[in-house]
């Protein structure tokens, strides 16, 4: 099978992460792919916002380390993309950020649902302790939904990042799903098959099987990411993602150049 580009890796500017991108473009190479993306967590106003994201300051690094790998694997397509936080209230900075660099996509993720808890950190998992998973799906796929409808990104981030520790609401999430795949319709977002649920709690693609199946229905188009945080990480499971999105009836994926979206075979 041939793999589809993987548009979701870190670099180790994001301080959990390893692996330089041009070690991550030989490791591409090296598992047969023929376009990868980076799309390092984005800084914020404040430096100290949390810590584990690029500095405000190291932009311009990360934009040379990834034009270096370019240089050194011209054989290999490279994206420059950028995996930005939505948070109501950021969106003038995200859309300073993208002004800045000619960047090929922008992945917005929801990690917050509130300015303080990001569900997906090991360091806060009490949080998840203390409610109702209900009441963190609507909070998490309210976001998700405004995210699509910010006009700020092309690709939405693990779209059910909320199941990554099991606190599954009993409760049927269908209407949450529907809403936030119109919204993304809409406003042409594409989103990802994220392979990184498989190495967590949920062992599970981020989206579900439901999710993708709502998907392909609504007309929301997808992409494909490791979100490798490790040289070995890169191109990870991406044939079964594939064979997960052929299953519901995907024949094509989107591809990203500056911004603008191609429809490619799969
Ligand atoms: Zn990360
Ligand atoms: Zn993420």
């Amino acid at each position: 099978m041939r793999l589809p580009a993987d548009y979701h890796t870190h670099t180790p500017l994001c301080r959990h992460a390893t692996g330089e991108p041009v070690e991550l473009a030989a490791q591409a190479v090296r598992v047969g792919l023929e376009e990868i993306g980076f799309s390092d967590h984005n800084p914020m106003p404040r430096d100290d916002f949390d810590d584990w994201r690029m500095q405000a300051s190291q932009l311009g690094l990360y934009v040379e380390k990834v034009e270096r790998a370019r240089r050194e694997f011209p054989n290999l397509i490279i994206k420059l993309g950028l995996e930005v936080d939505y948070l109501p209230g950021y969106e003038d900075w995200v859309r300073d950020l993208a002004h800045r660099y000619p960047w090929d996509y922008f992945i917005g993720s929801v990690h917050y649902v509130s300015e303080s808890w990001a569900i997906d950190n090991p360091m806060q998992l009490s949080e998840w302790k203390s409610r109702d998973p209900l009441e963190v799906w609507t909070a998490y796929f309210e976001r998700l939904t405004m995210a699509a409808e910010s006009n700020l990104f092309d690709i939405i981030g693990h779209t059910d990042l909320c199941k990554k520790f099991c606190f599954y609401p009993k409760e049927d999430c269908t209407p949450l799903f529907k809403r936030f795949l119109e919204a993304a319709r809409r406003n042409e977002v594409a989103i990802e098959l994220n392979t990184a649920g498989l190495r967590k709690d949920c062992k599970e693609i981020y989206p579900s099987l439901a999710i993708v199946e709502l998907a392909k229905a609504a007309g929301v188009a997808i992409t494909f990411g490791s979100d490798a945080h490790a040289p070995g990480e890169v191109g990870l499971n991406l044939g079964e993602a594939v064979t997960l999105a052929k299953k519901t009836g995907y024949t094509q994926a989107a591809r990203f150049s500056k911004r603008r979206r191609e429809l490619v075979p799969i």
